[in-house]
């Protein structure tokens, strides 16, 4: 009897989408056998954004995911400067 389906959750990446900034629910169960490096991006297909091709920011599992949140923010004004300016209005973060 296994209690988790996709492995050890404790050593799973998860993805903030540097687009809506949420998490991409759909990049959960993967898993690497490498490390990356931190904050490490990748092109990842989002939900949240209609299905779209986004650049995902990685949280590894050492990695603390409000850091990240913070860098992705930051690379969010780098890669999608003005496309994205409805839904930001709509969430005023942080
Ligand atoms: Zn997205």
């Amino acid at each position: 009897m296994s209690r988790y389906k996709n492995g050890n959750p404790k050593r799973q990446s998860r993805f903030i989408c540097l687009q809506c900034l949420q998490e991409n629910k759909l990049a959960q169960g993967i898993q690497r056998k490498s490390q990356r490096k931190k904050f490490h991006i990748k092109d990842l297909t989002c939900l949240n954004c209609d299905g779209k091709i986004c650049k995902c920011i990685e949280v590894r599992y050492c990695d603390s995911f409000d850091e990240v949140m913070d860098k992705a923010k930051e690379l969010s004004k780098m890669y999608y400067s003005r496309e994205n300016i409805n839904k930001e209005n709509n969430r005023k973060v942080g």
